[in-house]
């Protein structure tokens, strides 16, 4: 029997019906798979069956055993720790195609994970088990309490979709809180890297201080003279009140063009 470990985050899963609806849901038949954390081998059994080509990184050597079952000519599984491995094992056996990430994450991994899933351009989705609260923030939009920067830059690359709620007694052990599976599907807004890049800063800048207003963050995130900030605000159908929490993704995107043209 495995001892859980704390330390690698390790809560199993273990009902087959919300196992299949996880895999259902990442919609990776016949797809080149990439599970991170297969642990026991839960979501890996159906995902070795319905991919093209499946690979796994586990950082716990000691589930060796238990995962070798699994192993194929098309499912390989690597015992490593996925945020420190060199990738480029992952790009060869995958010869370049596109790759769709599947995980039941550690959460203390989430945000890092969900970074490098928008950096690496071969992984198209990712279908993952986050923490309630992380789950809510991702899907939110504009004029919802937990609407933010990190929302909205999440949805400025992926549509992201609320897939299954999932209560914590699914777990073994059961953790401290409820949790979501999350679907990622990139998109391509077909804009150029330097626009992106001032679309992050600047959405990070306005929701720098919830309280405060477009026009106050601007003012002291870029200090810039309120006067001219105010000529961008109007051009964009903003006013000294506006604030960013109430602004879509496309609000935001044109902005950052008058922004960059100021
Ligand atoms: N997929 C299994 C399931 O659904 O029952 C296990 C999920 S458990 C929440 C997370 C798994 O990720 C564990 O097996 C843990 O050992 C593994 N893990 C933790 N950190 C990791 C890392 N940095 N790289 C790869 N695997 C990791």
């Amino acid at each position: 029997m495995h001892q859980a470990k704390k330390k690698y985050g390790q809560n199993f899963l273990r009902d087959t019906n919300l196992l299949k609806k996880i895999v259902n849901q990442a919609q990776i038949k016949d797809k080149n798979v990439l599970e991170i954390g297969p642990g026991l081998g839960a979501l890996t059994q159906f995902l070795v069956h319905d991919s093209k080509k499946y690979l796994a990184y586990e950082i716990d050597t000691s589930l060796m055993d238990t995962l070798k079952p699994f192993e194929s000519d098309t499912s390989r599984f690597i015992f490593e720790d996925f945020m420190e491995t060199d990738l480029s094992f992952m790009e060869n056996y995958f010869k370049g195609e596109d790759i769709h990430l599947v995980g039941n994450l550690p959460y203390y991994i989430t945000t890092p994970i969900i970074f490098k899933f928008l950096e690496i351009k071969a992984l198209k989705t990712a279908t993952i088990m986050v923490q309630k609260e992380v789950g809510d923030r991702m899907v939110s939009k504009q004029n919802v309490k937990s609407y933010n920067a990190f929302s909205a830059i999440l949805q400025y690359f992926t549509k992201v979709t609320l897939e299954v709620s999932v209560n914590r007694k699914m777990f073994h052990p059961v953790p401290n809180v409820d949790s979501s599976v999350i679907r990622l599907e990139k998109i391509d807004r077909n804009l150029d890297e330097e626009l992106e890049k001032k679309f992050i800063e600047l959405t990070k800048i306005v929701f720098q201080h919830k309280r405060k207003t477009v026009l106050n963050n601007l003012s002291t995130g870029y200090l810039v003279d309120k006067s001219e900030i105010m000529k961008v605000l109007h051009q964009n159908g903003m006013d000294e009140f506006t604030r960013a929490e109430s602004l879509t993704i496309e609000q935001l995107i044109e902005l950052t063009k008058t922004w960059m043209r100021k």
